[in-house]
């Protein structure tokens, strides 16, 4: 199992081929992966719900908001509830976008973000809940696409359900 969700992990990340996710305003994306005693989870979203606006920032306000965004991304325990019981502990999270890079950018921008956590009894691991609405309000919906030790599921989550079970 542990090759398994390692390799889907690496086909569905790596591969170029894969499409990517539509770029949809208001709505993003979680892959998440249980794999022994590790939790990874990879978010993908328009840069706009997260940030209001899709391109360098201009104004100082603007490179506030861009701090304050990737603040609020380096901060796995607030974004992500997992039960207490699991006894997880987040590694540093990898955080990549356009908007943070040297160069011209032009069109829609997404962000990536990369969560690791390390559980001592991942047992225990079957549900997360994210504060990713309340964190960025012009979320609306997250779709989440989930390989754990009972196999494949996928679902979506609102400001009202931000809970996924498994
Ligand atoms: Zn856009």
């Amino acid at each position: 199992m542990r090759l398994l969700a390692l390799g889907l992990l690496i086909l569905v990340w790596a591969d170029p081929a894969h499409p990517a996710p539509a770029h949809v305003h208001g709505e993003a994306r979680l892959e998440m992966v249980i794999d022994g005693d590790s939790l990874s989870v990879r978010l993908d979203s328009p840069l706009d719900g997260l940030l209001g606006f899709e391109r360098r920032p201009r104004t100082d306000p603007e490179r506030q908001a861009v701090r304050a965004m990737r603040a609020r991304l380096e901060t796995p325990d607030r974004l992500f509830l997992l039960p207490a019981g699991a006894a997880c502990v987040a590694m540093p999270p990898r955080i990549a976008s356009p908007v943070f890079a040297d160069g011209a950018v032009s069109g829609h921008l997404d962000l990536s973000a990369e969560y690791h956590w390390r559980c001592a009894r991942p047992a225990a691991l079957r549900t997360l809940e994210t504060r990713l609405f309340a964190e960025f309000p012009r979320l609306g919906m997250i779709t989440i696409q989930f390989i754990g030790p009972g196999g494949q599921r996928s679902g979506r989550l609102t400001p009202r359900q931000a809970a996924f079970a498994w």
